[in-house]
């Protein structure tokens, strides 16, 4: 019997978007350019977000009877957020070191053309199995439990 993927909502945001992805950006060239912003894009906004709650958190030490309109984040939300960050921002400073190398390669326009068309083929198929298998990284629910022991 062949295993059935995963319809949960976030498996099927996944497909989605793992299909749009393929389609608005069918080549080398533009997949490599799509992944540098998409890491750019979380780096900037996650510093952005830890300087503001260092802000937060300083200001509140200097000013005990500070309260801001409309904030309701805890001090300990505020710094567990922090340790999260950083964490993230270490391991996006990876990816974005390892990202640089994919950057280095270039192919040819055939290869370019090969790539458009494959996308094409590739896109459609709501039931890659490719597309499956990077799954497993945004499934919030656990699978079948009859399923667990096969990994
Ligand atoms: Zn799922």
């Amino acid at each position: 019997m062949p295993e059935e993927p995963c319809q949960c909502a976030d498996c099927q945001r996944f497909y989605k978007e793992h299909d749009r992805l393929i389609r608005e950006f069918p080549t080398f060239k533009q997949q490599q350019e799509l992944s540098w912003a998409s890491i750019q894009s979380f780096r900037t906004l996650c510093n952005k977000i830890t300087d503001e709650l260092q802000r937060q958190l300083s200001e509140k030490e200097s000013n005990e009877d500070l309260s801001l309109e409309g904030n309701h984040i805890s001090d300990k939300e505020i710094t567990e957020a922090l340790d999260e960050l950083e964490s993230v921002n270490a391991y996006l400073y990876s990816i974005e070191a390892l990202m640089e190398k994919i950057f280095d390669s270039k192919v040819s326009n055939n290869i370019e053309l090969k790539f458009k068309e494959i996308a094409k083929q590739l896109a459609p198929d709501p039931l890659n199995i490719d597309r499956l298998i990077l799954n497993r990284l945004f499934h919030q629910t656990p699978d079948f439990p009859d399923k667990k022991n096969i990994n």
